[in-house]
């Protein structure tokens, strides 16, 4: 079976419909409008609420076929890329917890009125223009720049809404399994997170996209639901 199309078209689907619904969102912030706030606010709970409770079961699953910024990195950002390496500072967990802490520290603060950007009565279209807002300046500032200069998705590599995932997917349904293997890398080269799926250490940022299984060329790599925790290799 080839993934590859699937995957484009139920992100084609995801891209559309939401930024269709960012935008009006994202009109708020031009019109300080409470209730576009809210509609942001709905939209990116739904997201993270979608994200968290499919990690347990099918890993980053969310990332590697629904996110709407992911799809973004991949298609708009993609063909931009000059696909560097991912640095290897962006991977690590001190850094994904410092985003993790910032991230949450600056909605503590707008949460508490401090936003000097936005100000609300109402405390949910404060939340919800601070997403919003977050999610436009941190791809401009950061996702953007990153994916141009490294891989399109190197923001997901230390994205706060990403490591919650990874670390819910540590006991995860859906993995892969792999057998047979020649260590020829190919899967490694098409991987967008540069994950090596004959090492299970770190693999709980693994996506579940299936490129590797796709760019296996031994039909090697098997997605599996299994209940077990132990790394599925034989090579
Ligand atoms: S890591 Fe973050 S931005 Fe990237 S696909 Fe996952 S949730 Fe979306
Ligand atoms: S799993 Fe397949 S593509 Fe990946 S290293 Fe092994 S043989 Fe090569
Ligand atoms: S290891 Fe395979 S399934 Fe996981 S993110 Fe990389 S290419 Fe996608």
């Amino acid at each position: 079976m080839n993934y590859k199309n699937h995957r484009q078209k139920i992100q084609l689907v995801s891209l559309a419909i939401s930024s269709l619904i960012f935008a009006v969102a994202a009109y708020g912030l031009f019109t300080n409008n409470d209730r576009l706030f809210i509609i942001g606010l709905i939209f990116i709970g739904f997201l993270v609420i979608g994200g968290i409770l499919l990690a347990p079961l099918f890993g980053r699953f969310w990332c590697g076929w629904l996110c709407p910024r992911g799809v973004f990195l991949d298609r708009v950002l993609g063909p931009l890329s000059m696909n560097r390496r991912i640095p290897k500072i962006l991977r690590t967990r001190g850094f994904k917890n410092m985003m993790l802490v910032a991230m949450t520290l600056l909605l503590g603060l707008s949460l508490l009125g401090y936003n000097p950007v936005l100000r609300s009565d109402n405390l949910l279209a404060q939340m919800g223009g601070f997403l919003v807002l977050m999610c436009i300046v941190s791809t401009i500032l950061l996702a953007g720049p990153l994916g141009i200069i490294f891989k399109p998705r190197t923001w997901c590599s230390f994205c706060p809404m990403g490591y919650i995932q990874s670390l819910l997917a540590k006991k995860r349904l859906l993995r892969l399994h792999v057998d047979g293997c020649v260590e020829c890398k190919l899967c490694q080269q098409d991987c967008p997170m540069e994950l090596d799926v004959t090492d299970t250490s770190d693999n709980d940022d693994c996506f579940n996209c299936m490129k590797c299984v796709d760019a296996c060329k031994r039909r090697s790599i098997t997605p599996t639901i299994s209940l077990t925790e132990k790394p599925t290799v034989s090579v």
